[in-house]
């Protein structure tokens, strides 16, 4: 029966698919289709993999039986015994089998998929000691995955294959003509953004997360894949079955579960109506970005890696007015880049830009972007998003910083850099912050080492700095401002968390006040103000942005040419009464949809 699941819109479009349940701390396991003639080797893997384990398991017990009870409790031989039968059984096996054979899942892939759909069957028994053995389970899938580390026969995963839509058929008989083509949809209680890192190329057509607000790392992250998605879906994880048909309304934050055929064709006829909307778009890629009343407007790139910049280029973008720089820095188990892997991704961005502007974002480690991945319940502190974070973080660690400074400052050799500092509030921290790029190039002179002219930018997100704009501009060349933020530490509402979301308001008349005087002050001082946080990819912000004065908007490439329709239709001259009536409003969301 149909039933839907709702959560809160991040990236637009429709994806319909089978729901791959993961968890989180399974997300490191490799996704990848293998070839129809490689099934067979595929499952050898796995059968070699569990006789290894088979091994190893009965070298324990042997070694267990000659010990005394003193140091071998009773316990830990029927534990074994107990691991030995799960390894065996025929659930796992055979469901393994399954997923390679008949949907060309790699080993690993199917190993994991198993262990989800068997772990759920302990969760729901009634029986205590039974439900306690998932935790067995998964400790022998940890065994094999172990073992076959390095045994991948494929070392280059198949392409994505996202293109096949559900058919009526699929749904009457969940398993007819699928197979290689299937399009999946993942369904994740919480990923972390270096998580969803690891998904930007991969099979996946959608997705959706129990947790999470709109503007979380996650969803931003998912946002600059540019494929459905969906956060804050709350029990969705919970509710959905592994293998589950899904459709994913990304607009609508809407998810529905095992569609009926006359659901599926409706659905399939607005994704195609998507795709032929986008198509049109495209033509608007080399047109210039100009109001009616000819107001230039620059419209540039947000990026979490170098690679993300062939996108940006194809998307007709201006240069990089956000590279989030903390991405380099995640899901490594604390061994940071050092200079040289710094300045040759920062080289790649700016080469692959060729000779458009880059704005490299100081390190935003912290809040829901811990280094590590598993997600925000790492960190234990009461309040991350108010504790040690971005410039905060990189000023707790002055020589961490000055390599990402001494990298930055080299890589402006290879074209125009702009360096942007994220999260300050205080004149100590602006300070702090000069002296240390100053000392950065006293080290790269002294050791001879070329390095290129930056600008310096602050990135506006506190009130505090928007209170404060003199002082920022006294030391700054360009602002940035960072509606997500602003808009989190504005109106005291964490970003990340779908419980308050309802409250997270862009339109907030103190939001809006902040960001309007912040525009207006550059703008008076002749310094280069821009917005980079989802405000700036909002097409239903663009008109307000644009009558405040905003000349410069950066966003995820996939949302530059919405953004572009919406410039080529606004008078900018005839918007700015309409901003300040909006400015001067108490309820500015409802004049904003006349
Ligand atoms: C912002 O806060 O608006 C911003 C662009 O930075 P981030 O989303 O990475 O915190
Ligand atoms: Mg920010």
């Amino acid at each position: 029966m149909t039933f839907a699941v709702h959560g809160l819109p991040v990236a637009r479009g429709i994806a319909i698919g089978r729901a791959v349940l993961v968890v989180s701390s399974r997300i490191d396991v490799a996704h990848y289709f293998i070839k129809p003639e490689e099934i067979e080797t595929e499952i050898d893997r796995v059968r070699t993999a569990r006789n290894a384990v088979a091994d190893e398991l009965t070298k324990l017990q042997a070694n267990v039986a000659q010990m005394g009870p003193n140091d071998a409790p009773h316990e830990l031989a029927a534990l074994l015994e107990v691991h030995q039968m799960l390894l065996q059984d025929e659930a796992l096996t055979g469901g393994v089998k399954h997923w390679i054979s008949e949907r060309l899942y790699n080993a690993e892939w199917a190993l994991t998929t198993q262990l989800e759909i068997i772990a759920r069957q302990f969760d729901e028994m009634e029986d205590a000691y039974l439900r306690e053995r998932k935790a067995d389970l998964e400790q022998v899938v940890e065994r094999l995955l172990h073992r076959m580390k390095g045994t991948a026969a494929v070392l280059a995963p198949s392409p994505p294959r996202r293109k096949r839509a559900a058919t009526d058929d699929d749904n009457d008989d969940p398993t007819a003509g699928d197979g290689i083509d299937v399009p999946l949809v993942l369904i994740a209680h919480d990923l972390s953004p270096a998580d969803m890192l690891q998904f930007k190329k991969s099979v996946f057509a959608g997705f959706v997360t129990d947790v999470g607000g709109r503007t979380s790392h996650t969803a931003i992250v998912a946002r600059s894949m540019d494929i459905p998605a969906v956060v804050g879906a709350r029990s969705a994880s919970q509710l959905i079955q592994q293998d589950a048909w899904d459709i994913i309304e990304g607009d609508a934050g809407v998810l529905l579960v095992d569609p009926s055929p006359l659901i599926l064709a409706e659905y399939g006829f607005k994704q195609r109506q998507g795709e032929l909307e986008r198509e049109r778009l495209n033509r608007l890629r080399n047109t210039p970005s100009l109001t009616l009343d000819d107001q230039r407007v620059e419209l540039l790139a947000n990026i979490e890696m170098p690679g993300d910049t062939a996108g940006a280029v194809k998307a007709g973008a201006m240069g990089v007015g956000l590279f989030r720089s903390e991405f380099l820095f995640m899901g490594r188990s604390g061994n940071l880049p050092g200079e040289e892997e710094q300045y040759l991704a920062y080289k790649a961005a700016i080469e692959g830009m060729n000779g458009l502007p880059v704005t490299i974002r100081t390190v935003d480690i912290g809040s829901d972007k811990p280094l590590e991945r598993g997600g925000k319940s790492q960190d234990t502190h009461l309040n991350p998003a108010l504790g040690l974070r971005a410039i905060r973080w990189s000023l707790a660690d002055p020589p961490m910083f000055l390599t990402q400074l001494r990298a930055i400052l080299r890589a402006a050799v290879h074209g125009p850099v702009n360096l942007l500092v994220p999260m300050l509030a205080h004149g100590s921290e602006i300070r702090q912050t000069m002296t240390l790029i100053d000392r950065a190039r006293v080290a790269l002179d002294n050791s001879g080492v070329a390095y290129g002219n930056v600008r310096l930018g602050a990135m506006i997100e506190i009130p505090a700095a928007a209170l404060t704009l003199k002082l920022f501009l006294k030391y700054f060349d360009f602002l940035s401002i960072g509606t997500n933020d602003l808009i989190q530490y504005t109106l005291a509402i964490d970003r990340a968390d779908e419980a308050v979301s309802h409250l997270y308001d862009p339109c907030h008349p103190a939001v809006l006040r902040l960001i309007a005087d912040t525009i207006a002050e550059c703008n008076a001082q002749g310094k280069g103000v821009s917005v980079c946080g989802e405000m700036a990819g909002d097409i239903s912000m663009t008109r307000l942005l644009l009558g405040l004065g905003l000349r410069s908007f950066s966003m995820h490439p996939s949302q530059i040419l919405a953004v572009k329709q919406q410039v080529l239709r606004a008078d900018a001259a005839k918007l700015k009464p309409w901003a300040d009536e909006i400015l001067a409003s108490e309820d500015p969301a409802a004049l904003l949809q006349d």
